[in-house]
Order: structure tokens, then sequence, then C-alpha cells
């Protein structure tokens, strides 16, 4: 028999009759085996996820003000969803011992990864399902990242019949402490005990349909993707699109593991897959965009001929600490793309950093700019893709500030003015929704 882990999202677990409703999955087909709840997230927009109120709790405790607010909403929300669910937990003496716990930690994790855990223990009693708390099973080393002994400890946990409720976000570090994935890290949690399992299939049920070709905000109809590799997911993710966190393909990604991504209130519809290859019909799969950028313009005579110029602009922004997204050249110039957040305060102290290191003959600095992503691995050798992309934004009178495309031709990537970003994004969209 297949076996199957299903991660629950926060909004597919806001409630009583949404966690019947993730119930009612489960029981549906017997090879989900292994479940990996997040915490309840909001039932309306103007509502609160419990890791924020967490979160809350915790920023209270630690600027010394009364955290009674947050802890009795939480404490409300759990005690109704225990009644809703016949559960025999006992929340108040549940919220107690938490408090207690949270005075050993000065950082948040504890705190904020107690929202999994007590919807873990809701959903796994009432599954009638073995708990598995990742406390004791998913371990971080010192660095903060998954150490491997992770996968047979709690690969052999998970050995053997039956269901597993294993709550997501968090492990311990070496010294035992709780330690969280960060922010969406129920996500990695799915992915993990996806392998430690020897899983065939991870399911990643949320909120909407699985993963869009564009973003719906600036494309409302966008179509949706039936069918993404990890390579293009993962630039698609970096540029913005969000759905599952950037970071959880890589536990599966070797042992080939598809993710699909599916909708609780749409159980139905098949959703996305995420796989290792696939016959790609069309050229580009995807096209994600974010706003944020500046670009510095670096212009001098006879550049191509200096030998070590690149080095030393690029050991400006190492020295600042800074990471640059794209490098564009021509014969005399070069821009670097960085993100404003990178940037920050520093922007005076790199460009007179780079006028007296690299004396160059005119230097810039263009904020505003929006990346635009045209991902999809079957542009490989594929002719004219850049030519249409080229074609569309002039009719649609986008000036491309920047264009860059990789070696491994799978992405094309154009820096426009923010304010154009929604006109570049639907032309470019429009000329690649139907074409093949
Ligand atoms: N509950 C955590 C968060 O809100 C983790 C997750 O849901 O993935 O970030």
């Amino acid at each position: 028999m297949n076996k199957i882990t299903c991660k629950f999202g926060g909004t597919s677990l806001a409630d009583a009759s949404a966690i019947l409703r993730a119930v009612d999955i489960i029981q549906a087909n017997e090879s989900r085996r292994f479940v990996v709840p997040s915490a309840p997230g909001k039932r309306s927009p103007d509502d609160k996820k419990i890791t924020d109120l967490l979160l809350g709790w915790f920023h209270l405790l630690q600027d010394d003000l009364d955290p009674k607010q947050p802890m009795d909403i939480i404490e409300g929300r759990f005690v109704e969803l225990a009644e809703a669910l016949d559960s025999h937990l006992d929340v108040p003496a549940e919220i107690a011992a938490i408090a207690k716990g949270a005075a050993d930690y000065a950082v948040s994790d504890y705190l904020v990864s107690r929202g999994e855990y007590l919807n873990g223990r809701l959903i796994a009693e009432r599954l009638n399902a073995d708990f598995v708390d990742p406390a004791e099973f998913i371990k971080f080393d010192f660095e903060g990242r998954l150490d491997p002994v992770t996968y047979e400890q709690l690969g052999e946990r998970l050995s053997g019949d039956g269901l597993f409720v294993i709550p997501g976000f968090y492990g311990t570090d070496p010294d035992g402490r709780i330690k969280t994935f960060g922010r969406g890290g129920s996500d990695v949690t799915g992915a993990v005990v996806a392998r430690a399992s020897g899983s065939d299939l991870y399911e990643n049920w949320t909120d909407v349909s699985g993963f869009r070709m564009t973003d719906p905000r600036i494309v409302p109809n966008a179509r949706r993707i039936d069918e993404v590799t990890y390579a293009e997911l993962r630039e698609l993710a970096y540029m913005g699109a969000s759905v599952l966190h950037d970071e959880a393909i890589f536990p599966i990604r070797d042992k080939r593991i598809p993710i699909n991504i599916r909708n609780t209130h749409a159980p139905d519809d098949t959703g996305t897959m995420i796989v290792a290859e696939r016959e790609a019909t069309h050229p580009v799969c995807g096209i994600a965009s974010r706003a944020g950028f500046s670009m510095i313009n670096i212009e001098k005579t006879l550049m191509n001929r200096e030998v070590g110029f690149g080095r030393r602009v690029l050991g400006v922004l190492e020295e600042f600490g800074i990471n640059f997204e794209h490098m564009p050249t021509g014969i005399d110039t070069i821009s670097l793309i960085v993100k404003d957040e990178e940037l920050q305060h520093h922007a005076d102290a790199v460009l007179e950093a780079i006028r007296v290191r690299c004396e160059p003959d005119k230097l810039s600095i263009s904020k505003d700019i929006a990346l635009i992503a045209t991902v999809g691995q079957a542009m490989n050798h594929h002719i004219g893709v850049a030519g249409r992309l080229c074609v569309a934004l002039a009719e649609a009178e986008v000036n491309i500030r920047v264009i860059d495309q990789g070696s491994s031709e799978t992405n094309i990537i154009i820096g426009v003015h923010s304010d154009d970003l929604a006109r570049a994004v639907n032309a470019i969209y429009t000329v690649f929704e139907t074409w093949d």
C-alpha cells in the first residue's frame, strides 16, 4: 500500500468545522498515514492566528508586561475546539504548563511552537492516532540546520502500521531546547516526515487549489499550473510565488517524493503536482514578480580591459555584507541589482566606496525596480521565448530596464519600473498563457 504524508495549513484547521473537514479527508484514503498539522489560523480576515497570539504573549513577557490578554484568547480558542471535538484535553492545565515552560526561554521558539503542539494533541485524539512529539525526533544542529539523524530516528518511530500525528514547525536543538523552522515552517516538517516515513507522496493541504501561472492579485483568472518541477518551483517561490515554504523541497528532492498542493475546500480538485522531472509541453510554466529592488549603475571607459574591476566592485558589497541578485554587464558598464532591504541605509556609503575603489566615470542608483521572472524548463533551446516576451512588453509600452538569462535557460529575468509591474506581468502572461 502507498504511504502518504499530509500536512494541513493553519487556515485548513482554523476552527472545529475546518478540523472535521480535514479529518474526513484523512479518513477518506487509508494511505494517508502521517498527518502534520499547523496551528489554527485565522477564521476570518480580521481574526488572529494562534501563532501570532503566542508571539504577542512572548513579547509581553519580554517587556515585563502582563500576557493575560493573548493567553486568555488562546485558552478560549482551544477550549472551544476541545469541546466541539469531544476531546479530553485539559486545556487550562496545558496553558498553565506552557506559561511555566515559557519562563525558561529567552527566545520565542518554545512559546510559538505550542499552537502546533496543542492542535496536534487534539487532532491525534480525534483520529485515534499515535501522537509523535517532534521535540523527541526532529533534531537541529548548533547552526540551526536539520541533523540527518532525524530521518533515522523519526523513520523508526513512524514504522509499523497505524496513523500518526506529528505537529509541524518545531524540533529541538542539541541541548534539547525547542527550536522552530521559522514562520511557515510546518511545510518543512511535512517534507521531513515524508522522507523519514518513506512516503510515496507528500500532500500539502491549504486553501487554494495549487499554484497559478502568475500572481492572481495581478491577473485574477490566471490559470492553474498542473505540474511543476522542484527546480521551477524554487525559482518561482524565490521570486515571490507563495503557497509553499521555499525550503520545503530540500528534504525530499533527493528521494524524488512528489508534493501535491491540495485545497481542503475543494478536495476533488487535483491541485498542483511538484515533481523531480516532467514532460513539458509548454515553454513557460510560471511568471513570478517582486518589487523592492535598486540598481547600482557603474560606467567606465575601457572597463573591459581593466583586470579585477568586477572583483573590486563585488568586494565593496561583500564588505557591507550585501547580497546581490543580478549583475547585467555591457562593455563599459556593470549594474548590480540589490534588494532594498539589503541596501537599507548603506546606499550612500556603498556608492562612495565604489567611487573610491573603482574610479568610475559615472555612478548612479536607480530605485523602484521590480523584477519579473518568466520560468520554464522547456524554454531551454526553444526559439523565440525572449523575442515574444520583448514584443509583448513593447506593445504594452513597458520600458525594459534590464534583462538577464542564466545559462540554464530556464528563467528570463527582466527589470522594470515598479509602476509598470502589473502591466508587464499582464502582457507576459497573455503571450505565454496559450503559446506552445
Ligand atoms: N504556525 C506557524 C506560522 O504561522 C508555522 C506554520 O503554520 O507553518 O508561521
